[in-house]
Protein backbone atom coordinates (compact mmCIF):
# COMPACT_ATOMS: atom_id res chain seq x y z
CA UNK A 1 0.00 0.00 0.00
CA UNK A 2 0.99 3.62 -0.72
CA UNK A 3 1.46 6.26 2.21
CA UNK A 4 0.73 9.41 1.40
CA UNK A 5 1.89 12.86 3.60
CA UNK A 6 -1.39 15.45 4.82
CA UNK A 7 -0.94 18.52 6.64
CA UNK A 8 -3.92 20.12 8.24
CA UNK A 9 -3.07 23.45 7.90
CA UNK A 10 -2.96 26.48 10.24
CA UNK A 11 -7.02 27.12 8.19
CA UNK A 12 -7.81 23.98 9.64
CA UNK A 13 -5.68 24.40 12.86
CA UNK A 14 -7.32 27.52 13.91
CA UNK A 15 -10.91 27.48 12.73
CA UNK A 16 -10.89 23.97 14.99
CA UNK A 17 -11.99 21.98 11.90
CA UNK A 18 -9.07 19.17 12.48
CA UNK A 19 -11.52 17.01 14.00
CA UNK A 20 -13.83 16.49 11.46
CA UNK A 21 -11.01 16.68 8.67
CA UNK A 22 -9.83 13.79 10.68
CA UNK A 23 -13.44 11.97 10.58
CA UNK A 24 -13.61 12.23 6.83
CA UNK A 25 -10.76 10.54 6.35
CA UNK A 26 -11.23 7.80 8.60
CA UNK A 27 -14.77 7.21 7.61
CA UNK A 28 -12.98 7.02 4.49
CA UNK A 29 -11.10 4.03 4.72
CA UNK A 30 -7.18 5.64 5.18
CA UNK A 31 -5.18 3.96 7.92
CA UNK A 32 -3.49 7.07 9.94
CA UNK A 33 0.14 5.87 10.30
CA UNK A 34 1.50 9.23 11.65
CA UNK A 35 0.45 11.91 13.44
CA UNK A 36 1.78 15.17 15.46
CA UNK A 37 1.29 18.68 16.06
CA UNK A 38 4.76 20.88 14.90
CA UNK A 39 5.00 24.12 14.41
CA UNK A 40 6.72 25.30 10.46
CA UNK A 41 9.10 27.46 9.68
CA UNK A 42 10.45 29.56 6.77
CA UNK A 43 13.20 26.73 5.98
CA UNK A 44 11.35 23.81 5.99
CA UNK A 45 8.68 26.04 4.36
CA UNK A 46 11.30 26.87 1.49
CA UNK A 47 12.04 23.45 1.25
CA UNK A 48 8.61 22.35 0.76
CA UNK A 49 7.04 24.80 -1.65
CA UNK A 50 10.36 25.40 -3.15
CA UNK A 51 8.44 25.52 -6.56
CA UNK A 52 6.75 28.38 -4.98
CA UNK A 53 9.83 30.20 -3.40
CA UNK A 54 9.85 32.86 -6.30
CA UNK A 55 6.39 33.62 -6.44
CA UNK A 56 5.34 36.87 -5.27
CA UNK A 57 2.98 35.51 -2.83
CA UNK A 58 5.63 33.08 -1.46
CA UNK A 59 6.07 35.67 1.77
CA UNK A 60 2.33 35.44 2.61
CA UNK A 61 2.18 30.98 2.09
CA UNK A 62 5.19 31.72 4.66
CA UNK A 63 3.16 34.01 6.99
CA UNK A 64 -0.30 31.64 6.42
CA UNK A 65 1.51 28.47 7.36
CA UNK A 66 3.38 29.90 10.31
CA UNK A 67 0.22 31.64 12.17
CA UNK A 68 0.02 28.53 14.08
CA UNK A 69 1.23 24.41 14.44
CA UNK A 70 -0.03 22.64 12.09
CA UNK A 71 -0.73 18.29 12.29
CA UNK A 72 1.08 16.66 10.00
CA UNK A 73 -0.39 12.86 8.67
CA UNK A 74 1.04 9.60 7.34
CA UNK A 75 -1.99 8.15 5.81
CA UNK A 76 -1.88 4.81 4.15
CA UNK A 77 -4.03 3.38 1.51
CA UNK A 78 -4.32 1.36 -1.90
CA UNK A 79 -3.47 4.40 -4.14
CA UNK A 80 -3.45 6.50 -1.22
CA UNK A 81 -1.53 9.44 -3.07
CA UNK A 82 -4.02 9.95 -6.14
CA UNK A 83 -7.28 8.76 -4.07
CA UNK A 84 -6.34 11.37 -1.24
CA UNK A 85 -5.27 14.56 -3.69
CA UNK A 86 -9.01 13.77 -5.28
CA UNK A 87 -10.57 13.83 -2.04
CA UNK A 88 -8.52 16.92 -1.64
CA UNK A 89 -9.88 18.74 -4.27
CA UNK A 90 -8.14 21.54 -6.48
CA UNK A 91 -6.21 24.16 -4.86
CA UNK A 92 -8.75 27.20 -5.04
CA UNK A 93 -11.24 26.51 -2.77
CA UNK A 94 -13.62 28.08 -4.04
CA UNK A 95 -13.21 25.58 -7.70
CA UNK A 96 -13.24 23.09 -5.57
CA UNK A 97 -16.15 20.32 -5.78
CA UNK A 98 -18.34 19.76 -3.75
CA UNK A 99 -17.45 16.66 -1.49
CA UNK A 100 -14.14 17.21 -1.68
CA UNK A 101 -12.36 18.60 1.88
CA UNK A 102 -11.76 21.87 0.16
CA UNK A 103 -14.86 22.53 -1.65
CA UNK A 104 -17.05 21.41 1.60
CA UNK A 105 -14.57 23.31 4.12
CA UNK A 106 -13.29 26.72 2.51
CA UNK A 107 -13.09 29.27 -0.21
CA UNK A 108 -9.77 29.99 -0.95
CA UNK A 109 -6.94 29.91 -2.91
CA UNK A 110 -4.37 30.26 0.02
CA UNK A 111 -6.18 29.62 3.47
CA UNK A 112 -7.29 26.00 1.76
CA UNK A 113 -7.13 23.67 4.72
CA UNK A 114 -5.18 21.26 4.02
CA UNK A 115 -1.92 19.91 1.88
CA UNK A 116 -1.71 16.34 0.43
CA UNK A 117 0.99 14.77 -1.41
CA UNK A 118 0.59 15.04 -5.83
CA UNK A 119 3.14 12.20 -6.73
CA UNK A 120 4.24 9.12 -5.22
CA UNK A 121 8.04 10.10 -5.23
CA UNK A 122 6.77 13.30 -3.88
CA UNK A 123 5.26 11.77 -1.18
CA UNK A 124 8.40 9.70 -0.31
CA UNK A 125 10.02 12.66 0.00
CA UNK A 126 7.60 14.70 2.24
CA UNK A 127 7.17 12.02 4.61
CA UNK A 128 11.19 12.28 5.33
CA UNK A 129 10.53 15.82 5.55
CA UNK A 130 7.95 15.56 8.11
CA UNK A 131 8.41 12.54 9.86
CA UNK A 132 11.56 10.67 11.85
CA UNK A 133 11.33 7.16 11.24
CA UNK A 134 9.97 5.94 14.16
CA UNK A 135 6.64 8.47 14.19
CA UNK A 136 5.38 6.30 10.91
CA UNK A 137 3.56 2.58 12.69
CA UNK A 138 3.20 0.86 9.29
CA UNK A 139 0.82 -1.23 11.02
CA UNK A 140 -2.37 -2.81 9.25
CA UNK A 141 -6.10 -3.34 11.11
CA UNK A 142 -7.04 -6.89 11.37
CA UNK A 143 -10.39 -6.15 9.51
CA UNK A 144 -8.13 -4.86 6.74
CA UNK A 145 -10.13 -7.80 4.35
CA UNK A 146 -13.67 -5.38 4.94
CA UNK A 147 -11.97 -2.40 3.10
CA UNK A 148 -10.33 -3.99 0.41
CA UNK A 149 -10.71 -7.13 -1.78
CA UNK A 150 -7.87 -9.88 -1.51
CA UNK A 151 -6.38 -8.77 -5.36
CA UNK A 152 -6.34 -5.24 -4.21
CA UNK A 153 -4.20 -6.21 -1.31
CA UNK A 154 -1.31 -8.12 -3.80
P1 LIG B 1 -1.66 22.38 -3.90
O1 LIG B 1 -1.61 22.75 -2.43
O2 LIG B 1 -3.08 22.20 -4.38
O3 LIG B 1 -0.77 21.20 -4.24
P2 LIG B 1 0.31 24.27 -5.03
O4 LIG B 1 1.44 23.31 -4.79
O5 LIG B 1 0.22 24.94 -6.36
O6 LIG B 1 -1.13 23.62 -4.75
O7 LIG B 1 0.40 25.45 -3.95
C1 LIG B 1 0.78 25.19 -2.64
C2 LIG B 1 0.01 26.12 -1.71
O8 LIG B 1 0.43 27.46 -1.93
C3 LIG B 1 -1.49 26.13 -1.96
O9 LIG B 1 -2.16 25.06 -1.31
C4 LIG B 1 -1.88 27.48 -1.39
O10 LIG B 1 -2.01 27.44 0.03
C5 LIG B 1 -0.67 28.34 -1.76
N1 LIG B 1 -0.90 29.06 -3.03
C6 LIG B 1 -0.86 28.53 -4.29
N2 LIG B 1 -1.11 29.46 -5.21
C7 LIG B 1 -1.32 30.63 -4.53
C8 LIG B 1 -1.62 31.98 -4.91
N3 LIG B 1 -1.74 32.34 -6.18
N4 LIG B 1 -1.75 32.90 -3.92
C9 LIG B 1 -1.60 32.57 -2.63
N5 LIG B 1 -1.31 31.32 -2.21
C10 LIG B 1 -1.17 30.35 -3.13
Amino acid sequence: MEQTLVILKPSAVERRLIGKIISRIEDRGFIITGMKMMQLDENILREHYAHLVDKPFFPSIVESMTASPVIVMCLKGVEAVSVFRTMTGVTNGRNAAPGTLRGDFCLSGQANIIHASDSVENAILELNRFFKPEEIFDYTPSNISFFYGDDELK
